[in-house]
């Protein structure tokens, strides 16, 4: 696995450097939302964009069409990426039952914290707008999650996609549609 540093400017709205993770429980997968976008694009969209129009969104790592893995925010600072302010339809509160039980107390009253204050976050290219991955960016995806579960003492049941946290999001799309393929995946994690 090839890791390129490639760290989004401290902003309130990406990259909060003063605010550190003040515990990492669980390693959160994304899809960047858009089929054929590549890794740097995604650091655009973040270090401009989103900076520009005011739009919290940030994630630790993204692993680009060919497998690099890009780390956009070190591991002990706070990403952007599973906070929602909006009501889980089958839960009927904001976090669903998963992440209530994954992320405690950082789930339970989203106007004080959020699971971002707990989670690493993965972003993950895809081929194409049904979110379909390349064997290279499912390869390291699985890599760079054994890796951060080594790291920081993350067992695997804590790997979860942004779904699982926020009910309503449609993220990663593949795995939203086809649970079963993300639980192929999780068969893959060696520790
Ligand atoms: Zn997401």
């Amino acid at each position: 696995m090839r890791i390129v540093d490639k760290f989004l400017s401290e902003s309130d709205y990406t990259h909060p450097g003063g605010r550190k993770l003040a515990e990492k429980r669980a390693v959160i997968l994304h899809w960047v939302g858009k089929g054929g976008q590549k890794a740097l694009d995604v650091w655009e969209y973040f270090e401009h964009d989103c900076r520009a129009g005011k739009i919290y969104a940030s994630a630790h790592y993204c692993i680009d069409l060919d497998g690099t893995v890009y780390r956009f925010i070190p591991d002990d600072d706070v990403a952007y990426h599973c906070g929602s302010s909006q009501i889980d339809p089958k839960s009927k509160k904001i976090y669903t039952d998963w992440a209530r039980k994954v992320f405690g107390k950082y789930a339970e009253y989203p106007e004080r914290t959020s699971p971002n204050n707990a989670a690493l976050g993965i972003e993950m290219c895809a081929l194409d707008d049904e979110g379909n991955f390349s064997p290279e960016t499912l390869h390291a995806a699985a890599e760079l999650t054994v890796h951060l579960c080594k790291t920081h003492q993350i067992p695997i049941e804590r790997v979860g996609t942004h779904n699982l946290v926020v009910g309503w999001k449609d993220c990663p799309r593949l795995w939203t549609r086809k649970p079963e393929l993300f639980e192929e995946f999780k068969r893959g994690l060696r520790l």
